[in-house]
């Protein structure tokens, strides 16, 4: 006879009725039945419920048909522990369903035991707890989407220098934000389930809070204000807060959740943009001087008034575009160039042009117009500073006549004594006076000075008044650069004059004005360096073009002169260059030579060591 572990608790019965009473429980319950061999290799008899798959034959594969693959382990761990123990089997785990899906059992097998207490066979239900596991998985999985939302709300409030926080209807919190308890400089523990007042709040915003809790409940609708109020460690702040209705299912106010948040700046700026605003008005206003602003497209879009007085036209009329439609049709040119080149090249631009003034009459004008930036660092357009410069340039038209005129009269006794001088060298030479031929070559050498300057001053004038013009005709640089070099060596005393040449280069360029641009620095070379320095002039073949350079050993020029150097009359102040004459119109002259063939000038230098200049033409 065959009895039960005493471990599973069945009481003993007799064999028949027992049976019979097993087969009624096999009937009467909905759970799977089966019986397996006693090393649970050999599946006897499964009556699957529609849940499982039915078995007739013993079968051996059981495991693989039946238990879901990832809790083999677990099973056969189980199936091993209760054959040692010889103790019910019981276990929750995956099976795979008679529809081939995946569900969940709870199993339960007894060892029945032979009279010596050797497992025979086992006899189990497993009943199907697939709805009750999902539903638990469902409940695991909101709760953990719930605890997710909760940290981000968290995070979110947490991180935002904004004050966030949630009334109940009894006026006390219900939740700070970390801003909000950093500010109390409290925890949270002390600091929820507390009033205004609790919280440190003066009576009077307290009251206002509270008031406005009790209009939210009434009203569903939000409220917003600005409230200022001292700060423990900032001083006086102001706030902007939002207090809106938390309703339930029912549609009721049931909180009031609030964000508040710290404007003190905002409003400081505005109010510093508002005052500098009204001052930059106010100058702009009350000032002779022309002001007007421009967007990033070059649209004017202010004009003061001084515009309006000069112009005797209404800003309206200058507005955008309009100013351009107005100017001298000789200049309008040249300043709708440099106006297009301004939109591309953002830096201070300077435009003289002519305008039509109140009585219509032409003015010269001169604008400065200097970038403005936003916040970000792009370009806003220009700000402009407009002068009348009409009287300056009526002068300077006046000096420039003068000096045409008081040189043109100096040329024509100068060119007599010059040939007087040349004659009278050539009769000393015949009658082999060498004292007095050399007296007259020195003074036809110091009337060749004195004709290179006036013819320096004529030639200012004639650029001033657009009268000079480039003779153009193709010639060979090299043998230029050679003759210039050669003319100086004659004039010069002292200096020793070092020509590199190059490769003949053909060029197309006036050919005596480019050789005055030679002279002129091989000159300033002798003028500026030390009497027995050498001075070194070479020629070469650069991009197409040709470059010429005069290096010399002398004074040198600091950084801050060098880019002035090519202006008209400039001159390096300084106690040496006190003792050297000059009029500081020869690097003008020769800049204004090199620009009108295309060409580019300028000078490298290092103080007391020397000077390097060099032009470019293209080839
Ligand atoms: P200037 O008649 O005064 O020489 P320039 O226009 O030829 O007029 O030169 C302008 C100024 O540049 C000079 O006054 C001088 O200070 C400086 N300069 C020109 N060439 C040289 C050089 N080679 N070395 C040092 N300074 C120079």
């Amino acid at each position: 006879m065959t009895k039960p572990s005493e471990n599973s608790n069945l009481p003993e019965q007799p064999a028949a009725a027992s049976d019979a009473r097993f087969r009624a429980l096999v009937t009467a319950t909905s759970d799977v039945i089966y019986s397996m061999s006693a090393d649970w290799s050999v599946m006897g008899q499964l009556d699957g419920r529609g849940f499982l798959t039915d078995t007739q034959e013993p079968m051996s594969g059981w495991i693989e048909k039946y238990i879901h693959p990832d809790d083999f382990g677990k099973v056969k761990a189980a199936i091993a522990e209760a054959i040692r123990d010889k103790k019910i089997f019981q276990l929750e785990h995956r099976v795979l369903q008679a529809d081939g899906s995946t569900g969940w059992t709870s199993s339960r097998a007894v060892p029945i035991l032979d009279d010596k207490g050797d497992i025979i066979e086992w006899f189990g239900t497993a009943s199907d707890i697939t709805e009750q596991k999902r539903a638990e998985e469902a409940v695991r999985e909101e709760k953990e989407r719930s605890e997710q939302q909760r940290r981000l709300y968290e995070t979110i409030t947490s991180s935002t220098p904004d004050l966030i926080y949630v009334f109940g209807l009894d006026y006390r919190f219900q939740y700070a934000n970390e801003a909000l308890l950093t500010m109390w400089g409290k925890t949270r523990e002390n600091a929820v389930g507390k009033s205004l007042l609790e919280n440190g709040y003066e009576p009077w915003h307290a009251e206002m809070h509270e008031r406005e809790i009790d209009k939210i409940r009434e009203t569903k609708t939000s409220i917003r204000g600005e409230v200022s109020f001292p700060h423990a460690i900032l001083g006086r702040r102001v706030y902007d807060y939002i207090l809106n209705p938390v309703l339930n299912a029912q549609g009721e106010v049931e909180a009031v959740a609030g964000t508040t948040r710290d404007i003190t700046d905002i409003k400081n700026a505005e109010t510093a943009i508002t005052e500098s605003e009204t001052r930059f008005r106010v100058m702009a206003e009350s000032t002779d001087v022309m002001i007007s602003v421009g967007d990033e497209m070059g649209k004017t879009i202010y004009f003061n008034q001084a515009w309006a007085t000069i112009t005797g036209r209404p800003a309206a009329e200058l507005l955008y575009y309009g100013w351009l439609d107005l100017i001298h049709p000789d200049d309008k040119e040249q300043v709708m160039r440099l106006f297009a080149a301004s939109l591309k090249d953002i830096k201070p631009w300077q435009y003289e042009f002519r305008l039509p003034a109140a009585g219509n009459a032409y003015r010269w004008l001169l604008t400065r117009s200097t970038p403005r930036f936003r916040s970000d660092g792009s370009f806003a357009g220009y700000i402009s500073s407009t002068v009348d410069i009409t009287e300056i340039k009526e002068n300077e038209q006046r000096k420039n006549a003068f000096i045409s005129m008081v040189s043109h009269e100096l040329k024509t006794p100068l060119t007599s004594a010059i040939s007087y001088v040349q004659v009278s060298q050539k009769k000393a030479t015949e009658y082999q006076d060498t004292q007095v031929a050399g007296m007259l070559e020195r003074a036809g050498k110091q009337l060749a000075k004195m004709t290179r300057m006036i013819n320096g001053f004529l030639n200012v004038s004639r650029l001033e008044s657009g009268k000079i013009h480039m003779d153009l005709q193709e010639f060979d640089i090299t043998q230029l650069v050679g003759e210039a070099v050669e003319e100086e060596k004659a004039a010069i005393n002292n200096h020793v004059l070092v020509f590199n040449p190059c490769n003949p280069m053909m060029v197309k360029a006036d050919r005596e004005k480019i050789g005055q641009v030679i002279s002129n620095l091989i000159s300033n070379a002798v003028k500026y360096s030390p009497s027995g320095s050498a001075i070194h002039i070479t020629c070469s073949h650069i991009n197409g073009g040709v470059q010429v350079s005069v290096a010399d050993e002398g004074m040198g020029i600091t950084a801050e002169d060098l880019p002035r150097l090519f202006e008209r009359y400039y001159r390096v102040k300084g106690t040496e260059n006190n003792h050297i004459s000059g009029f500081g119109i020869g690097l003008y002259l020769c800049s204004e030579i090199i620009k009108g063939h295309g060409g580019e000038i300028w000078a490298e230098s290092e103080v007391d060591k020397g000077s390097v200049f060099y032009f470019s033409l293209p080839g």
